[in-house]
């Protein structure tokens, strides 16, 4: 944070940020130049003003001049020897003698009657004085200037006591609930806010006590921020916003004044909402964390809870406070009093993705080919803002193909684009490696494609994308709250299915596997600690184990034998193990619908969900359609060497 000491109206007022603010406080640049003119101004000015009128001449032109009584007057310079003088015919000359002039010359002087008017200049004060006090000026200046900068970069140092930071941002929102699509329930639950923050008073003469604080929880771009904002919008209330961060400084003391000030301003607001976003950065359990806390924070927090204490629940002041770790925040804050009302903003199901994307569309220019129905469809598990960002994104792949509207294919570019990441044209795969994706990816297809727990396969391509050589896409038909285990033993088949392809197809893997096995790898980890799957453990289950760096306690003590350990080690093994012959088996089985479906990639790199269902049934059927199809197969390649396949 930058103070800004300045009014606004001030020089520079806030418009240049960095180097600009600095330059209020610091030495501006034209002041450093105008520094050092002065100074060489006073350096030059007396030397300049010292005679050096008048032609320059030598000593000899001088005395010959003398003799021939052409000289008037002359002054001469008793320190330097300079000697300034006047011709008979008023033309005057310079030039440099002895200093002092020997008898002979005094006499010649007198003798051709120059007036004589010896002069020891004195230089000025300033003059005399800048050579000793220049080099501690410029010394000074220097570490002036570096302690600036310094400072600059550490957050001011110098002003940290006198600039009371304005760090919240205060307005009045146009944001209504219309702009927050879906989340009735949470809109119902906050309506009460509204009521309370329009009418204190008919709370107050009931006696009812409304909640201090509402904690907004939810994943990120879910809206929580979008949702405050219409909070106070719609009660038609100042709307101060502060995260969680700008309160870390530091200094030991600044965040906790800078609670003061919210409090103190909002206060003077009469009726406000007051919203911290993020405020898991300062609201954390105290006393965690690595090297036993953080004593700003710690500070911080306490002023909060002391504010939140501080004022009667009847003033018309309502916090909101917006996080997605609730998990890591100090039991103190949620108490009854304080952040008593914790609200959920999850992800939003089918029908509210539907709403988001209306909302969002409502402005653009949509071709009437385009089925909202279908992209809410296709975007399970997308926040509000990734929604967001995909209509935007599908208006820019419009755009990019010089089209005016935005159509069914630009969302389904831009969902691709968002969901597995950018095409890679740069890599260029030989064909062997391109023979070996298109494997892999039929392998992990087919499981998808036959197993009940996998959802419906949506697109197969061998198109580099993002990190990946190639890419099965499945997605749900309808929002998934909770998996079976059997659902969940399918799902580790297909992500095993495109490495035992490739196995079974070439008898080697290739390494391209590793993120597949390390997914895998994963869920059976979370099978055995987690969702107590595994008969040998029972029904036990240890959490994750937050990350240190969150504020958990450091030491997370061990909370199994040993002998557990290598349990849940033997357990992980056996369900990878029994997922891997499965998979082989059921590989074996279609065996032929497997090369078809290589062979549709090989051909046409991306192929979709219905037409691997296709391939499949092709494959299956009886003798007769089967010879059909067989004939638009190649032999299958046998073990290595693969034989260059045909690619179109
Ligand atoms: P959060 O604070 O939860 O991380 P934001 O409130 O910042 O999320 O939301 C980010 C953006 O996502 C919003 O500006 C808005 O464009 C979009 N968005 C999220 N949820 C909704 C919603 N329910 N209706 C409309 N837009 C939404
Ligand atoms: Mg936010
Ligand atoms: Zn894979």
């Amino acid at each position: 944070m930058e103070p800004k000491a300045n009014p606004p109206g001030g020089p520079d007022g806030g418009k240049k940020a960095g180097s600009g603010a600095r330059g209020e406080q610091g030495f501006p640049k034209w002041a450093i130049w105008a520094l050092v003119g002065l100074v060489v101004l006073v350096l030059i000015v007396p030397t300049l003003m010292r005679g050096q009128s008048g032609d320059k001449i030598t000593y000899t032109e001088f005395t010959t001049a003398v003799k021939d009584d052409r000289v008037e007057k002359i002054v001469f310079d008793n320190t330097t020897g300079g000697i300034d003088g006047v011709y008979t015919n008023g033309d005057k000359f310079h030039t440099t003698g002895y200093l002092g002039f020997t008898e002979a010359d005094r006499l010649m002087l007198e003798e051709n009657n120059v007036i004589q008017e010896p002069a020891t200049p004195q230089s000025g004060f300033l003059a005399q004085l800048l050579p000793i006090l220049l080099p501690f000026a410029l010394l000074i200046g220097f570490f002036w200037w570096m302690q600036r900068r310094a400072s600059g970069q550490m957050g001011n140092i110098m002003s940290i006591g006198r600039s009371r930071a304005k760090t919240y941002s205060s307005e009045h929102p146009s944001t209504t609930f219309d702009d927050v699509a879906g989340y009735s329930g949470v809109k119902q639950e906050i309506r009460e806010v509204i009521d309370f923050l329009r009418s204190p008073a008919k709370f107050a003469a009931i006696g009812a006590r409304i909640p201090k604080g509402v904690l907004l929880v939810g994943p990120p771009g879910t809206g929580k921020t979008l949702i405050a904002r219409a909070v106070a919008g719609e009660a038609g209330v100042p709307f101060l916003s502060v995260t969680g961060s700008d309160f870390m400084e530091m200094f030991v003391g600044v965040g906790a004044s800078r609670v003061r000030d919210l409090f103190q301003s909002a206060r003077k607001m009469g009726r406000a909402i007051i919203f911290i976003d993020e405020i898991d950065s300062i609201g954390r359990k105290r006393g965690a964390g690595l090297g036993g806390g953080h004593d700003e924070r710690e500070q911080t927090l306490n002023q909060m809870l002391s504010e939140m204490d501080g004022f009667e629940a009847t003033e018309g002041l309502v916090i909101i406070a917006a996080t997605n770790r609730p998990d890591v925040l100090d039991p103190a804050l949620l108490r009854p009093g304080r952040f008593d009302r914790q609200v959920i903003v999850p992800l939003p199901e089918f029908s509210e993705r539907l709403a988001i994307l209306k909302v969002h569309s409502k402005h653009k220019r949509i071709a009437p080919d385009v089925d909202l129905n279908v992209v809410a469809r296709g975007t399970p598990g997308m926040a509000g803002a990734d929604l967001a960002n995909l209509v935007n994104e599908a208006a820019l792949f419009a755009v990019r193909s010089g089209q005016d509207v935005i159509s069914a294919s630009h969302f389904e570019e831009a969902r691709d684009r968002v969901m597995i990441g950018q095409r890679r044209e740069s890599v260029v795969m030989n064909d062997h490696e391109k023979e070996m994706t298109a494997y892999h990816e039929a392998g992990h297809a087919l499981v998808a494609a036959m197993l009940p727990g996998c959802d419906p396969v949506h697109k197969v391509t061998i198109l580099p994308t993002g990190m990946a050589l190639g890419v099965t896409m499945t997605l749900p038909t309808e929002d998934r709250h909770s998996l079976s285990q059997s659902g969940i033993e399918d799902r580790l088949s297909m992500m095993l299915g495109g490495r035992i392809a490739e196995d079974s197809v070439y008898g080697e893997v290739t390494n391209g596997a590793s993120d597949d096995l390390r997914k895998a790898t994963e869920f059976a980890r979370k099978m055995v600690r987690e969702w107590g799957m595994s008969k040998r453990i029972g029904p036990m289950a240890w959490g994750a184990g937050a990350p240190v760096f969150l504020g958990e306690d450091w030491m997370q003590t061990k909370e199994y034998s040993e002998e557990t350990a290598r349990i849940i080690d033997e357990e992980i093994e056996r369900i990878l193990r029994e997922a891997e012959d499965r998979t082989r088996q059921l590989l074996h089985e279609n065996r032929k619908a497997l090369e078809m479906i290589a062979r549709a990639l090989l051909e046409r790199e991306t192929v979709d969900g219905r037409e691997v269902n296709r391939l499949i049934e092709l494959s299956q059927a009886p003798a007769t359609s089967v010879g059909v199809a067989a004939s638009a197969l190649p032999p299958p390649p046998p073990p290595p060497p693969p034989p260059p396949v045909p690619l179109v």
